[in-house]
């Protein structure tokens, strides 16, 4: 099974209209549909979505929020609901990311509805899961991960994540510079996708399970090489565009 690598950008809460547009026009020249074969999305702070949607027009690239709302509609003041990235054209949105789990209560709970919500308004849902330091210490990697995608997948069932992605983000790894080595991220995907296989063997085969966690283009190469991990999800080097076009360069290249 040769799955399409996926590359997705994470802004996180960095970036202006000025600095968003120096970056949309600096990648497009390499962005147009039909230069890359991997898949590519940008995930932006939810006020400048339209700004990308528009910016990246009459490219392959894809635009993702970083959060949606657990509700439906309503009376949730500073909430923004999954119908409301769909109505401006948003494809994707990363949920569970270990900043929204730490500082900001999202439970597993939370991110299960989250995606539900999403899915069911055609915003395809990448799901982030990972283990601490303290956790990967004690030997508990693969519990703490397996636990985050039960609890999502055993309320959306595994569909949405085939449209989407899963992306394994070791909370140790994440800004800080320290990778996970190959042969560490290669284990945890491989153990992430056998527990994908018990929801549906065939749909396990199609689901891009993403590695973020200080990935730059000097170490994407060799991480990309790893059987199970299809991709990245990249915080600190998207911010740059020539950083990010570098690691969507390594994942193309696996397309040849
Ligand atoms: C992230 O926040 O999703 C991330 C992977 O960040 P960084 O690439 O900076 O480690």
């Amino acid at each position: 099974m040769t799955r399409t690598p996926f590359v997705v950008a994470n802004w996180k809460m960095n970036g202006n209209t000025q600095a968003n547009l120096a970056w949309i026009e600096s990648a497009k020249p390499q962005l147009h549909a039909g230069h890359y074969r991997c898949d590519i999305a940008v995930c932006a702070p939810a006020l400048y979505l339209t700004q990308l949607v528009d910016g990246f027009k009459n490219t392959a690239v894809m635009v993702g929020a970083q959060n949606c709302a657990s509700y439906e509609e309503g009376a949730y003041t500073g909430e923004i609901s999954a119908a409301m990235l769909a109505d401006v054209d948003c494809d994707l949105v990363i949920l569970g990311h270990s900043e929204r789990r730490t500082l900001f209560g999202d439970t597993d709970e939370l991110v299960a509805e989250k995606a539900k919500l999403a899915f069911s308004h055609a915003v395809m849902p990448i799901l982030c899961v990972g283990e601490t330091l303290e956790e990967r210490e004690a030997g508990r990697t693969i519990e703490v991960v397996t636990r985050q995608l039960r609890a999502v997948l055993d309320v959306t069932g595994i569909m949405p994540f085939v449209a989407g992605a899963i992306a394994y983000e070791p909370v140790w790894a994440i800004g800080t510079g320290k990778s996970a080595t190959p042969a560490d991220a290669q284990a945890v995907h491989a153990a992430l996708r056998a527990e994908l296989a018990a929801y549906n063997a065939d749909a396990s085969q199609k689901v891009r399970i993403l590695y973020g966690g200080s990935v730059k283009p000097g170490n994407a190469r060799e991480l990309f090489e790893q059987p199970d991990i299809d991709g990245a999800l990249v915080g600190g080097a998207a911010l740059k565009s020539s950083d990010f076009l570098g690691i969507c360069d390594h994942a193309n290249a696996l397309t040849e």
